[in-house]
């Protein structure tokens, strides 16, 4: 019999379960680990934290998948891995023996450069954390979000939106982001919805430091804070690089095209912890996550059997639904940016397809 250790629950690892079925191979044992019971959906985090979607909408119940497809469910964090034992260690000090490893462990949000803000910040990630968190941020007097990504921009059009329809108008959002809104193409529209709604913004300065009542700016702002999010980039789990395998200059573990680890062809991983060394620019997202899974399924197995593996090519742009709150949303797609309520419904229509796919 051999073990394939399957750790974290995330989007890749959700679409290798789906792609499980009776008819598998009975000499493969299968073994998700995952922190959570739950994996979280993050193209509906915006909806949620605007009060549009409940927990049961935004999340899917691994250990129920995990029992109908008859694969055995940890529900526990992975401490570390030992590629020359083959061998994983789970938080509890449990140890498990593999013959294939696969992680799919997410990133998290905790930069290292800005002073006390790992101390200050509300830490939304790892997913599972999300909606715990979610609370501290809408009923925060004044909410900073650092970072001029898409994440962070979704974040503030969100939480603006829950406050203005929950009594919380006087509220201020501030969005600090260290170089243009999103992208060139999209600077100039986002900043006419920010300014239409009320959300404050500084662009092209960098947060350097969280004092207990300020976030200062290089170029000496000082934004007055309540609660304070970090969306300015994913940030790699420490236990990758301690496992002695090859790390990318941020610490997330080197890929190649199989999405197996350039010095252990025991050990893949995808999604966000993964660097992948045929597309070093590939962006950390859920879109690009999701389409793993089809490979990493068809690889895991193929490796064990000794068969051909697939290579994972990315599509070459991805859609983007942007929600900008109350029920509107900014499509960017290629050069084209589109807004109106025709795109909320389209990622509407979206999203609850992916969870109907897999609930
Ligand atoms: C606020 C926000 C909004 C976003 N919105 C979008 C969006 O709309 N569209 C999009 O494409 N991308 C979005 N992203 C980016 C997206 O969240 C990530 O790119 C995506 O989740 C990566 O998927 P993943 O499978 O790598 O990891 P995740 O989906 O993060 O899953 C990793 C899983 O592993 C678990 N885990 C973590 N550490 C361990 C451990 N040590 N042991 C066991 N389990 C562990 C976690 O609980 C989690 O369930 C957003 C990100 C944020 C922060």
């Amino acid at each position: 019999m051999k073990t394939i250790v399957l750790a974290g629950g995330g989007h890749t690892h959700l679409e290798v379960l789906r792609r499980l079925t009776a008819e598998r191979d009975t000499e493969v044992k299968w073994v998700l680990v995952s922190a959570s019971r739950y994996h979280y959906y993050s193209g509906m985090f915006s909806g949620f934290a605007e009060g549009l979607y409940t927990l049961e909408d935004i999340r899917i119940d691994l250990k129920k998948i995990c029992e109908d497809k008859k694969i055995d469910f940890i529900e526990e964090t992975l401490h570390s891995f030992d590629p020359e034992k083959r061998e994983v260690v789970l938080s509890s000090g449990e140890k498990l023996q593999y013959d294939r490893l696969s992680l799919d462990i997410g990133s998290h949000t905790a930069p290292g450069n800005i002073e006390r803000l790992a101390e200050k910040q509300v830490q939304i990630k790892p997913a599972h954390l999300f909606s715990d968190r979610i609370e501290a941020c809408r009923k925060a007097k004044e909410l900073v979000i650092i970072g001029g990504g898409a994440a962070a921009v979704e974040m503030a059009f969100s939480f603006n939106q829950w406050k203005q329809q929950n009594g919380r108008k006087y509220d201020c959002v501030t969005v600090i982001a260290s170089s243009e809104l999103i992208d060139q193409k999209s600077d100039a529209v986002i900043e006419t919805l920010f300014d239409h709604k009320g959300i404050h913004f500084s662009k092209n300065d960098t947060a350097v430091k969280v004092t207990d009542r300020y976030v200062m700016t290089e170029s000496g702002e000082e934004v007055p804070y309540n609660e304070v999010i970090f969306l300015g980039g994913a940030q790699a789990p420490a236990l990758l690089a301690e496992s002695g395998l090859p790390v990318d200059d941020k610490g997330f573990i080197k890929v190649n095209g199989c999405l197996q680890t350039t010095d252990d062809s025991r050990v893949f991983a995808a999604g966000d912890c993964a660097a992948l060394t045929t597309h070093p620019n590939l962006p950390k997202s859920g879109v690009y996550a999701v389409r793993q899974g089809e490979v990493l399924h068809h690889n895991l197995i193929a490796s064990l059997k000794r068969e051909g593996m697939k290579d994972y090519v990315p599509q070459s742009r991805a859609l983007i639904l942007l929600s900008t709150g109350n029920k509107q949303a900014l499509m960017l797609y290629g050069k084209w940016r589109q807004f109106g309520s025709w795109a909320w419904w389209w990622k509407d229509y979206i999203d609850r397809g992916y969870m109907k796919k897999y609930q």
